[in-house]
């Protein structure tokens, strides 16, 4: 099926729900602020509160110019609609949202296929670039865009250090390359690294965060570049019915999270490791150490599977994220709180010993 199943009644009412930040519900206060936007037509230029979030992000991400949208997935597709022609090639991580998140879009909505690279924690290194480059001849693919992930999500949420990135951007400049940053977790790393995302994005033509991940907006995410890449990303905007309307009460929640829901993050990276080590206790469980919000866990040594470890925790009130064979994903957010991590660890407990 490939529609989303409805909730299923005879299960119990969720306690902890890790499955993903991108459950947050926006709050009363964030909802107040929705209440009182000024709005106005956005495809026409004319909400207040878009712009305001669009220059405010401008600035955050160091870009010249920004563009709100509903979703990543609109802001991914867009930059690469925007940076690429059919035929041409994306040189990214092989498990990267693009490649393997978005139902083939790269290839259905532009024309372009996705190279994935080899590496360790969702990331990879300029060698590995290197090794992936095709000659210049008519036979090839066009490789005209390199991309990354800022958290690396499927990578663990791991951080890539800034000059690792800067490598890369300068790799694939050098090549003739434009760079894109998937960045939906951004504003994670920033604050994880204590570095201001301007650092990170530099190099980086485009770049993008998410408010519907640990920052608890219902919808939007802001793609941001130079002023000619944002205008000619806006016939594509246009295109695919991401030119909106009285935008407004959205991009005022993206304004309230801006000012309430950044430095926060930390607490979700704080509950992350208190997780981990939690986790790390419990028999024939792996854990891989978490940067930020994401940990990533193995339970092959206990013999249960992802699927029938996510079964039993939902029968408990818990759940997570089932990434395939024994790897499964609990995510940290702002609806989790620190009690809320040791409820959830003592269902992990006996579920564990469940049919023991
Ligand atoms: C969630 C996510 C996206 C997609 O964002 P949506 O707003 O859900 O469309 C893209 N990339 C990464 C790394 C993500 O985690």
């Amino acid at each position: 099926m490939l529609a989303p199943p409805r909730p299923d009644p005879s299960l119990p009412q969720l306690r902890v729900n890790l499955y993903s930040d991108t459950q947050t519900r926006p709050s009363r206060a964030m909802r107040e602020a929705m209440l009182d936007a000024e709005v106005g037509d956005e495809q026409h230029g004319d909400d207040p509160t878009v712009h305001e979030l669009c220059d405010r992000m401008a600035e955050l991400l160091g870009k010249p110019a920004a563009m709100f949208l509903p979703s990543g997935t609109m802001c991914n597709e867009i930059a690469i609609l925007t940076h690429c022609r059919p035929g041409d090639e994306i040189l990214a991580h092989h498990t990267a949202h693009i490649a393997t998140s978005e139902g083939g879009a790269p290839w259905a909505l532009a024309g372009v296929q996705v190279n994935g690279l080899p590496g360790a924690r969702g990331q990879f290194d300029v060698e590995t670039l290197r090794a992936a480059l095709r000659p210049h001849s008519r036979y090839a693919p066009p490789q005209t865009l390199v991309e990354v992930e800022q958290t690396a999500n499927f990578g663990g949420g791991a951080i890539w250090p800034g000059t690792a990135l800067r490598a890369v951007a300068e790799f694939a400049h050098a090549h003739g390359m434009a760079t894109h940053m998937d960045g939906a977790r951004l504003m994670n790393a920033a604050v994880a690294a204590g570095c201001p995302a301007s650092e990170m994005t530099e190099g980086y033509d485009s770049v993008w965060l998410d408010f519907t991940k640990g920052l608890g907006a219902p919808l939007g995410a802001v793609l941001a570049g130079s002023s000619a890449f944002i205008d000619a990303a806006w016939r594509w905007k246009q295109r695919l019915g991401g030119a909106l309307r009285q935008a407004g009460i959205c991009a005022a929640a993206c304004l309230y999270a801006l000012d309430n829901n950044i430095e926060r993050l930390a607490e979700d990276h704080e509950n992350a490791r208190i997780l981990a080590r939690g986790l790390a206790q419990l028999p024939g469980i792996t854990v891989e150490t978490p940067d930020t919000n994401l940990v990533f866990f193995d339970s092959e040594g206990a013999g249960i599977t992802s699927s029938e470890l996510s079964a039993r925790l939902r029968r408990r009130g818990v759940q997570i994220s089932e990434i395939g064979g024994y790897r499964s994903r609990a995510c940290l957010h702002l609806d989790v709180s620190r009690e809320d991590v040791d409820t959830a660890l003592a269902c992990f407990r006996t579920a564990i010993k469940e049919g023991e």
